[in-house]
């Protein structure tokens, strides 16, 4: 395992520091591109209506954008746009040469979503979210455009040479964007994969039997010290504000006491998020120079 700081036992798998050095390699693989003059063309942030915390997170990709030297445009409708400009905004986006990748900001009108998933072009879907990508993952195809956040915590994993073939894994939580998907990234990587939800019986029996626990529940503090497993390896993909502080669903002073290793909240995940959607919109790049 790598070198990295210790609290009460657990190794602490430090996403603020590898996002730093991988932040690093893609500024690198940019710079390199445009010295051979092949375009690097960036990333559009559909945003439909005014949300708040959205306006934060689609600061964070800016500015991870400008990190690497990759532009980002912001693209922004009413939330009564109607479905038919809708459409001609994102075709435009699939047609135009200079942008590699969409991403569409959340929460999007319901009544618009079914034209988002219609005229998002599938290989400029760099946050993996429309049924075509998640079906390449399920496949185990390289093509397949999948959401950043649990591609960070595979990097985690990967980046503390942490084990996976033939060990348990156990993910919390089966949403499209973390669970499942993290689910098949450990598939894939020979890992036995066992997922929970809400309704799974005796949550407690199961986390308990990880090797490596991730847990993506939204729900603070719902794993703790008593479910872990001596040893296991915990990631918290959980972000919750808890008297206006950010908290896992991890408690990760007691868990840490337990555990091998675990990503701490905040930076253990978080920060690997906008470096992976920043490696996909440079993957999706790559590609679209080749086609
Ligand atoms: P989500 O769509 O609300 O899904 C939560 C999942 O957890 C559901 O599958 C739900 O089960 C399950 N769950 C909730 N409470 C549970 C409980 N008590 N026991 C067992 N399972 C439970 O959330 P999400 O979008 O996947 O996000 C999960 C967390 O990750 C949130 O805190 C979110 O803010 C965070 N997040 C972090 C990043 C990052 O960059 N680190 C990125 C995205 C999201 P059911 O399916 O049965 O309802």
């Amino acid at each position: 395992m790598t070198e990295c700081a210790k609290e009460t036992g657990a190794i602490l798998l430090d996403g603020r520091a590898l996002a730093t050095t991988q932040f690093e390699v893609l500024a690198q693989q940019v710079r390199a591109r445009l010295e051979r003059g092949t375009p690097c063309p960036g990333l559009a942030i559909l945003e439909i209506g005014e949300d708040p915390a959205a306006r934060a997170y689609v600061r964070a990709i800016v500015r991870s954008g400008e990190r690497i030297g990759l532009t980002t445009r912001r693209v922004r409708l009413d939330a009564q746009v109607a479905p038919a400009a809708l459409a001609d905004a994102l075709d435009a986006m699939a047609a135009d040469s200079s942008i590699a990748g969409i991403i569409v900001q959340y929460p999007v009108p319901a009544p618009l979503m079914s034209t988002v998933m219609a005229h998002l072009p599938p290989h400029k879907d760099v946050d993996g979210i429309l049924p075509l990508n998640a079906g390449l993952l399920l496949q185990g195809d390289p093509l397949a455009l999948v959401p950043a956040t649990p591609l960070g915590g595979m990097a985690l994993l990967r980046h503390y040479s942490i084990a996976l073939e033939g060990r348990h894994a156990v993910v919390v939580g089966r949403s499209t964007v973390v669970g499942k998907p993290m689910a098949q990234l450990l598939l894939q990587a020979n890992a036995t994969v066992t997922v929970c939800h809400t309704r799974t019986r005796n949550l407690p029996e199961l986390t308990r039997q990880a090797d490596i626990l991730a847990v993506a529940a939204g729900r603070a503090h719902l794993i703790t010290a008593e479910m872990i497993k001596p040893g296991a390896v915990v990631i918290d993909f959980g972000v919750n504000f808890v008297d206006g502080k950010m908290e896992g669903d991890v408690d990760t002073a007691a868990v840490a006491a337990i555990a091998g290793a675990i990503t701490p909240v905040p930076g253990g995940t978080g920060p690997m998020t906008n470096v992976m959607l920043m490696r996909n919109v440079l993957a999706a790049g790559e590609r679209l120079a080749q086609s």
